[in-house]
């Protein structure tokens, strides 16, 4: 299974980075040995003094797909949870500088969090629907995805152009402002409106 992102997708984060806003969504793929295991702490990796948070809505690919269609795209997927994006930000930029590819930064162990896993039917609006991280208790980033510039079945239809989606593939739709960096000894946890998601140790 593949990990496929969606990065530059809130105006307001887009800002804060002070990225271009892009004509079309930027699209990157972690490894699935970026996935941090249940129950397990995030280890700051030593290669970077900057890892920063990005929460993020996820969305889970049910059937196989290519060049899905935008109307038909809500067949594809079931199941909804947050997760977070982690980056390692100073190398992020360095790549970046001199226009290199993001994995090392983007794709590392651990660097990829998935929470649970709800039936999206659970959710009275997936267009409307607010997440929230907490860092040590205090609310670090509030979205909402009614804020996307692309919506959820606008990426299914455009990822699929390029990658064909499996059953198990996740997308992790982007991140609202107020991404930060993370210490060890943080404790996060991710919520979907009310609900709690994930909560994970920093080390
Ligand atoms: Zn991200």
């Amino acid at each position: 299974m593949k990990l496929i992102c969606i990065g530059r997708n809130y105006a307001a984060h887009i800002e804060e980075l002070a990225n271009e806003k892009p004509k079309e969504p930027v699209v990157f793929i972690k490894p699935d040995s970026a996935i941090l295991p249940k129950e397990q702490d995030f280890y700051i990796p030593e290669f970077s003094n900057e890892v920063h948070y990005e929460v993020e809505l996820l969305v889970k690919i049910h059937k196989v797909g290519k060049h899905i269609d935008q109307k038909f795209a809500h067949k594809y997927y079931n199941e909804i949870s947050l997760g977070i994006d982690f980056t390692a930000r100073d190398i992020q930029s360095e790549l970046k500088s001199k226009g290199l590819p993001w994995e090392k930064a983007k794709g590392f162990d651990g660097a990829a969090v998935i929470g649970k896993w709800v039936h999206k039917d659970n959710f009275k609006n997936l267009h409307k629907l607010g997440f929230s991280l907490l860092k040590n208790g205090d609310f670090v980033q509030n979205g909402n995805t009614e804020m996307m510039l692309w919506k959820i079945d606008e990426l299914i239809a455009y990822v699929s152009q390029y990658f064909m989606l499996k059953k198990g593939d996740i997308i992790f739709t982007g991140t609202p402002a107020g991404v930060g960096k993370v210490s060890p000894n943080d404790y996060l946890e991710g919520k979907i409106e009310d609900e709690s998601f994930f909560s994970i140790n920093v080390r």
